[in-house]
């Protein structure tokens, strides 16, 4: 059976099989994101198959209960919670984790028709800012590459992204591509010398956050050197001169603000402004920032500036971290859209409003993430319902999520797994089927909607979430709107909106799947939007034919004034403490610890320090290290390495409670979000460390 693994925003293809009591998973040769290959994750999926943890029947209250009870009990809930309250006091906190169908009936049934815009997502802590960033650049949130762009490229820049772990499938097609082409280069901006920075032709090992003033000095640089593409500004583009009036005007200001020296900094801009094709490749280190909207748009402008878009091996080409983010996108998962790239703008509330034949549909954005949760906090949302998501580690300040969790006048948990830091907290579990028993579509980083189908039978009393939400909303009385009995209706209504009275006005349009029959959805094959009448086969590349999503179809510059992180009170041994992903783990590991074989690369919590500020705070390699700030505190073990930079360390993200009970990196984070987009600030924090 052909499916797409759940892990990352690749979205690579595999086939599972069963055989005797287990199941094989190997790539899908077919599939165009990874032609067979799978990295170290996917390749062990077969072994996270287990029952072991499972959450298997509903629970309320902490009793086990029937389906019919529990559906009864958040339904009334709910009911109670809005005819008190109002609508705005309950609230969908969604994950990229789940298929784009499960995300359409969360959508509909909050905004279409409880008639808050209380839906937000963990997408949010993964590439809104990129989102933002397109929006006000295109006019809409549209990525403009493929995957076959990272081969026709020449210069390839990684910027905040250690693909070599986090996206390896992709990694793994750059460097093929450099092994064929003599002028192929690799660049890496990463403040720590990651895997992937170690193999780059050349790592600029920027200050923490200096990614805009990099950008906005590549700028000034390509207009001081003419290699401004002057008939694209020119015609297809608005706000050139302002965009470029905040850009700094010396190399020497760029390379004190980023701390690195000028000469790399000049042969970093010398390569762009001689490449022919280049492609900024960006990703969390870009996005989870104060100013990542920013960020992403300086990255855009030089872009524009060089007319290095729509072609091919051009283009800024954010990407995404979960293997449904853009899915997710798509159906309207963040409080602030509406369902198929529409906008709470009085044309997208009428024309959805009148597809789903509601006339309570939410008529203003609903609130983020993070605005979510402190909306717990305030007693303003009573009834929070997380499906998929486990934000007790995910969220930033984890030890003021729990507290807010458990305060949650009533939360309802949908999951695959019984116990999480996020499950504890719950009134009311309700047990989800997980991967491979699960069928739906995601879409992955460069817009291919691939299927997720389901080869194993649901464990216990497990229910697709769609399936969930749906017997939820035939309890508060929109039966007539949630009469779903398969995964592809739900598609094909999807479908129909995203061509409902679009006419080439939005990007999102996979309208030529308006009347699939289930036959076709089964056999459905890997496709990129958009897929409509024009383009029956899919699109490769957008902005080919330089037209934009804007009024007047020009795309819009962004002068940027760059913004440092917002650090958190210093004392003179205080260390910035960055995070991402390990090589081998997913997110909060509910799933991957299931793997022996995955658990190996990094056995117990550690930090990343350099050697030079262990030495300062007396701190040996292997020494258990107490890492605190105003926060929390966090136990791990040292590593000492040059690869981190003096004055800074770094944390993998995925210990939680039920792995290593006193580490967790989002202890430590701070509870702060770019303003454009929403997306938390977790990479920079200040801590103390110090050997216990
Ligand atoms: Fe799965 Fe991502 Fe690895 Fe591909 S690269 S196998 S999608 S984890």
């Amino acid at each position: 059976m052909k499916s797409t693994c759940p892990y990352c925003g690749v979205g690579c293809g595999v086939l599972a099989k069963p055989v005797n009591d287990s199941v094989s998973v190997q790539g899908d040769a077919e599939h165009p994101a990874n032609a067979g290959k799978l990295c170290i994750k996917g390749s062990q999926l077969s072994s996270t198959l287990t029952s072991h943890g499972r959450l298997q029947a509903p629970v309320v209250e902490n009793q086990q209960t029937s389906w019919t009870q529990a559906l009864d009990y958040v339904a009334e809930k709910f009911r109670q919670s809005i005819e008190q309250y109002g609508p705005d006091s309950v609230a969908f906190y969604l994950s990229g984790q789940i298929l784009s169908e499960d995300y359409y009936v969360a959508n509909k049934l909050m905004k279409g028709f409880i008639g808050s815009a209380n839906v937000d997502t963990n997408s949010r802590l993964c590439m809104s800012s990129a989102v933002a960033a397109y929006k006000r650049a295109f006019g809409s949130d549209t990525v403009p590459n493929s995957y076959d762009d990272l081969e026709e490229t020449d210069l390839m820049i990684l910027i905040g992204s250690n693909a070599a772990w986090t996206h390896p499938i992709l990694y793994q097609r750059m460097r093929a591509a450099q092994k064929k082409n003599p002028h192929y280069k690799m660049v890496v901006i990463d403040p720590k010398r990651s895997a992937t920075a170690g193999e780059a032709d050349l790592h600029l090992a920027i200050k923490p956050g200096t990614d805009a003033m990099l950008y906005n000095g590549l700028l000034a640089y390509l207009a001081r050197v003419g290699k401004l593409d002057q008939t694209f500004i020119n015609q297809h583009t608005n706000n050139f001169e302002q965009a470029l009036e905040a850009c700094p005007q010396t190399l020497t200001e760029v390379a004190l603000f980023c701390g690195i020296s000028e000469n790399k900094l000049r042969q970093f801009y010398d390569w762009f402004a001689n490449a022919k094709r280049s492609i900024s490749f960006y990703s969390m280190g870009i996005n989870q920032s104060n100013s990542g909207t920013d960020k992403c748009n300086a990255i855009i402008n030089v872009h524009l500036a060089s007319g290095q878009i729509g072609k091919p091996g051009c283009g800024p080409y954010s990407i995404t971290g979960q293997p449904n983010a853009m899915g997710g996108r798509e159906v309207g998962g963040l409080a602030n859209t509406l369902a198929a790239h529409m906008e709470f703008d009085a044309t997208g509330i009428d024309k959805v409003s009148r597809f789903w034949r509601s006339n309570n549909i939410a008529k203003a954005p609903g609130l983020k993430a993070l605005d979510m949760f402190e909306a717990v906090e305030q007693d303003k949302i009573k009834v929070l319902w997380v499906i998929g998501t486990n934000p007790a580690v995910s969220l930033p300040d984890s030890d003021r999520i729990k507290r807010i969790l458990q305060q949650c006048e009533c939360l309802i948990v949908s999951d695959c797994m019984a116990e999480t830091d996020t499950t504890q907290y719950a009134d009311v579990l309700l047990p989800a089927t997980g991967w491979g028993e699960k069928n739906g579509t995601v879409t992955n980083a460069d817009r291919t909607i691939s299927r997720q189908r389901g080869f194993i039978q649901p464990l216990g009393q497990a229910r697709h979430d769609w399936w969930i939400i749906s017997e939820v909303a035939k309890r508060l009385g929109y039966g007539d709107a949630f009469q779903y009995e398969h995964a592809y209706e739900i598609f094909r209504e999807h479908a129909q909106l995203s061509g409902f009275e679009n006419n080439g006005s939005r990007d999102f349009d996979i309208s030529a799947f308006s009347n699939i029959t289930q036959q076709q959805y089964d056999s459905l094959k890997p496709i990129q939007w958009p897929v409509n009448e024009t383009y029956p086969s899919g699109k490769a590349r957008m902005f080919d034919d330089q037209q934009f999503f804007t009024a007047d179809k020009k795309a819009n510059f962004i002068a940027i004034t760059p913004k440092l992180p917002e650090l958190n009170a210093a004392d003179k041994n205080s260390l910035i403490l960055n995070n991402g992903r390990g090589r081998d783990q997913w997110h909060t590991m509910t799933r991957t610890s299931a793997a022996k074989k995955l658990n190996s690369h990094e056995l117990y919590p550690s930090v990343l320090i350099n050697p030079l500020d262990a030495k300062k705070l007396s701190i040996m390699a292997n020494d258990l290290v107490k890492i605190a700030n105003k926060n929390s505190n966090t136990l791990a073990i040292a590593k000492l390495s040059t690869s981190q930079s003096p004055g800074e360390c770094y944390m993998s993200i995925h210990w939680n409670q039920q792995f290593a009970n006193k580490t967790k990196a989002n202890n430590l984070t701070q509870f702060i979000a770019d303003p454009v987009s929403g997306q938390p600030q977790y990479k920079q924090n200040r801590v103390q460390a110090q050997a216990v």
